[in-house]
């Protein structure tokens, strides 16, 4: 991964070493032995993918959904096979917490889902639950589904550890090169134009994250994305109450997610009202950025701790020792963008990660590596089509907005 001078040509450039991109690559020469270049403006996963929270439930509503998160924890093994190297999956298991009728419903057909799967996914009855969460209210009437096999893990360690493996299959990773335009043949994309020369290749792969839109634009693809604030807190050590081994939580009817992290509680909630940024200003280093609507979170921790207060109401008193705030690409739907953009002959989306790119990004890695070496997509990814929304405007205020909403609806995941 050092500066040395890139290759005149290769099959598949990715652009983008962040998690999908890595995935991406590793997946290539994994299973279809591509000549693969990636090509990372920063460091590898150092933008979005280091700011996940990183929980891989797999308790989804979508089956495809489903599929893809178990491929995650499939080359998570692989990889630790691959780099002799535990990449420590914290497999603590996740408690999710039905209180309201609709999402009673919701958990049922998950577990149903995974006992046909061949996942393990348990009722628990309340008492289990007070001695597994002893900070949580856990009302007799709620209904509590526990899957032990869930996990969560460091986000760069698994970025990076994709892109390790890739390289020790034979990618090419380049950091510091940024891509500055595509060439086109007509309808054929040709290459890419960096700030370190130009790759000859026959597909891209827009492995963007928050700033795809920006690199679509260049091959004519308005990809339906924005970048929208997610945003977490992390209690200071407290490691009675949260113990390191402490399952990770999921309260959707308290919009409300939690895991442990180094002694305290990692938290986050889904904000009723979410913001977005244009991409065109959304930085390349996200550290610090003011999405100009209650830029430190206050206004929405505090909303979001009052309907929290059936479940804890003690959780405001802790204090909290950290706030980490960035932006995943989200689609107006919160589904994935991953597919051909029609009408361009070698340009692959793989972005629109809609805040659960860490969970799914086995899956997306081995589908996109598919479409990008024009081998049959492993499982349907008719959702994820790029062009799903007709032609879109991704700076249009009305558009990003569209895409906050899609946050702010989003029940789980
Ligand atoms: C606060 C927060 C909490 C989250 N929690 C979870 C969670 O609990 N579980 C979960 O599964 N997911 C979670 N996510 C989402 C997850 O982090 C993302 O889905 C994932 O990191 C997206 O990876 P990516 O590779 O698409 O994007 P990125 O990591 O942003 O990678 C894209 C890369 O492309 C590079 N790039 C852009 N333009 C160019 C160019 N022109 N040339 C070269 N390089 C370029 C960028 O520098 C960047 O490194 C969370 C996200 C946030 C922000």
């Amino acid at each position: 991964m050092s500066p040395t001078a890139l290759p005149a040509s290769a099959d598949v450039v990715v652009v983008g070493g962040g998690i999908w991109g890595a995935a991406t690559a590793e997946a290539l020469r994994r299973h279809h032995g591509a000549d693969v270049v990636v090509l990372e403006r920063g460091s590898l996963s150092a933008a979005t993918t280091s700011h996940g929270a990183a929980l891989m439930p797999r308790a989804r509503s979508s089956a495809t959904l489903r599929v893809m998160v178990r491929e995650t924890y499939a080359a998570i093994a692989h990889l630790e096979s691959a780099l002799d190297e535990d990449l420590q999956l914290h497999r603590v298991g996740a408690l999710h917490v039905a209180s309201s009728e609709a999402t009673r419903a919701a958990l049922q057909a998950q577990v149903d889902a995974a006992h046909a799967e061949g996942d393990r996914a348990d009722w628990l009855t309340a008492d289990t639950v007070r001695a597994k969460v002893p900070w949580m209210t856990a009302d007799p009437d709620w209904r509590y589904a526990f899957f032990p096999d869930d996990g969560f893990i460091d986000p760069y360690r698994l970025g990076t550890a994709y892109a390790r493996a890739a390289k020790q299959a034979g990618a090419a990773i380049h950091q510091g090169v940024a891509v500055t335009g595509l060439t086109l043949n007509g309808h054929r994309v040709t290459g890419v134009e960096t700030t370190a020369g130009r790759i000859a290749c026959g597909v891209v792969v827009c492995a963007a994250g928050p700033w795809s839109a920006l690199v679509g634009q260049w091959a004519g693809a308005s990809l339906p994305l924005a970048p929208v604030r997610s945003h977490y807190w992390i209690t200071a050590p407290d490691e009675q109450r949260f113990p390191r081994d402490q399952v990770m939580v999921f309260i959707p009817d308290g919009r409300f997610y939690s895991r442990p992290e180094v002694g305290g509680l990692l938290y986050g909630f889904r904000d009723r009202v979410c913001v977005a940024a244009d991409p065109r200003v959304y930085p390349a280093d996200p550290a610090g950025f003011a999405f100009g609507h209650d830029d430190h979170g206050w206004e929405s921790l505090h909303e979001a701790l009052q309907a929290f207060r059936p479940y804890w109401d003690g959780l405001g008193d802790v204090p909290v020792a950290h706030y980490i705030s960035a932006a995943s690409g989200y689609t107006p739907d919160g589904q994935f963008v991953i597919g051909a953009w029609p009408g361009v002959d070698g340009f692959v989306a793989a972005t629109g990660c809609s805040g659960a790119g860490i969970a799914a990004s086995g899956g997306v890695g081995r589908a996109a590596a598919a479409l990008a070496a024009g081998a049959p997509a492993p499982w349907d990814l008719s959702a994820f089509r790029p062009d799903r929304f007709g032609p879109v405007d991704p700076v249009d205020p009305a558009f990003l907005q569209r895409c906050a909403d899609a946050r702010a609806n989003k029940r789980a995941g």
